[in-house]
């Protein structure tokens, strides 16, 4: 059996035996988590949320960039058609984690480069080696952002050799 159909196959399990019914399209903690895409560190099992609780963006290395940022710009306008709004009472958490893959690109900035759109002088300050800086810089690029005004923003480090997150930015 491929992939594909064992993944499917599941599914029906979970359709039978463990689906919620009546979740709501906004996060039960109107919280969202900047992750990464690595499967060591799904957000809602890392940190034990229940089904609906977090919204979750995953990217290469659960990065604040220009596109994460446009991401929230939007997910706000999507709250606000919802009825509500991406501002005071949500929470945004920055969950990096140690070991991550995109290190093993810090020393190619041709790569580096276009993703964090900024030049070689810019990578530097997005500290790709140093995972607490990384944390703490992102948390910073999310406190600047004008247009998610009012959000309280946190940054967490997330070993993946113990299972434990760090919290490197308090809310
Ligand atoms: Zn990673």
């Amino acid at each position: 059996m491929g992939v594909v159909e064992t993944l499917t196959d599941r599914n029906a399990d979970f359709a039978a035996t463990r689906f919620t019914e009546g979740l709501r399209m906004m996060p039960n903690l109107k919280t969202i988590v900047i992750g990464c895409v690595d499967p060591r560190v799904d957000p809602a099992s890392v940190l034990g949320a229940e089904p609906g609780d977090i919204a979750a963006i995953r990217n290469v290395g659960g990065r604040v960039t220009r596109r994460t940022l446009e991401e929230l710009v939007m997910l706000r306008q999507v709250t606000r058609a919802a009825g509500g709004d991406l501002g005071p009472g949500w929470e945004l958490i920055v969950l990096q984690h140690t070991h991550c893959g995109i290190t093993l690109l810090q020393d190619r900035p041709e790569l580096l480069t276009p993703y964090f759109a900024t030049d070689e002088a810019g990578l530097a300050g997005q500290a790709i080696g140093d995972p607490r800086a990384a944390v703490a810089h992102d948390v910073a690029e999310l406190h600047a952002e004008t247009r998610l005004e009012g959000v309280r923003v946190s940054g967490l480090l997330y070993d993946v050799a113990t299972g434990e997150v760090e919290t490197v930015v308090a809310p």
